[in-house]
């Protein structure tokens, strides 16, 4: 349930995070609260339900907080241009209001796993709760063993924050990053997330694995981890 009555933030930046030649557009959105409101606390991994006051004829959705839960100022998103809501957000103007309900779901929370070693999977948007995942384990990097991230994309355009994901190595984490389909200058692997864990073996030891994203990618990734080992409590989801 949510943790508050619906409330309204402002668009500070859009920017676009697929190739300009790419078909499908995904935007990083980053909105404000309004002037002398704050932005209720979330836990990483939380989603939201965002409205467009502007648009009452097009029905509410979800989507995953993207940002630092230790920032209170700014909620991030990740969004793909899939249905009529989320053409209208990516189309979205700086300066306009969205209606949100929310934080909701149980999140990934992490801070009951310290000391272990933390893998995080994920793949097309399922990068954004993930996101907020990695801000909140750098900040209290100290407290964690190892931690991988794997993370896949459709193709070299769908490049979603790969950049920022190539950055962690400088807090020592480990980045796979799967093309479902390569190109002849990509030295990483080729294929699912699930392939580049196999290929890997991490072992099971005091691990955890949080997984975000497609049903059929939670799925694939769940039968992997449990092969290596892994049992379902080590398994994590955020919702
Ligand atoms: C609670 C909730 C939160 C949501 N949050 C967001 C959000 O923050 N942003 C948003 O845009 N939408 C969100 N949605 C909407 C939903 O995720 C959409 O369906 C989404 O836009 C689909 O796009 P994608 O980027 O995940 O897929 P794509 O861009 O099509 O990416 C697909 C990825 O999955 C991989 N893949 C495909 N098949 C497999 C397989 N069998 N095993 C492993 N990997 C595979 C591909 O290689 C590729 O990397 C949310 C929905 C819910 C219910």
């Amino acid at each position: 349930m949510p943790n508050s009555a619906p409330f309204f933030i402002r668009l500070q930046q859009c920017t676009r995070l697929t190739d300009p030649a790419c078909d499908d557009v995904v935007v990083q959105l980053s909105f404000s609260a309004l002037a002398h409101q704050s932005l209720p606390t979330f836990i990483a991994g939380q989603y939201v339900r965002l409205r467009l006051p502007k648009q009452p004829e097009l029905q509410g959705s979800y989507f995953a907080l993207a940002s630092s839960p230790n920032d209170t100022t700014t909620y991030d998103f990740v969004i793909k241009a899939m249905h009529p809501l989320s053409e209208a957000l990516v189309n979205l103007a700086v300066g306009e209001e969205v209606e949100i309900e929310g934080p909701m779901g149980k999140g990934f929370d992490l801070s009951e796993h310290q000391g272990k070693n933390i893998i995080l999977m994920g793949v097309g948007t399922g990068i954004a709760p993930l996101r907020s995942v990695w801000l909140d384990l750098i900040q209290h990097r100290e407290d964690y063993g190892s931690i991988s991230i794997y993370a896949g994309f459709l193709s070299a355009m769908h490049h979603l924050l790969t950049d920022e994901l190539r950055s962690l190595a400088d807090h020592n984490i480990q980045v796979s990053i799967s093309l479902a389909t390569g190109h002849d200058d990509w030295q990483d692997p080729v294929g699912y997330v699930q392939h580049a864990l196999a290929g890997n073996q991490p072992s099971p030891e005091n691990t955890v694995v949080c997984l975000a994203g497609m049903n059929v990618m939670v799925d694939a990734c769940t039968e992997t981890l449990l092969d290596l080992g892994f049992n379902e409590q080590q398994i994590l989801l955020n919702f």
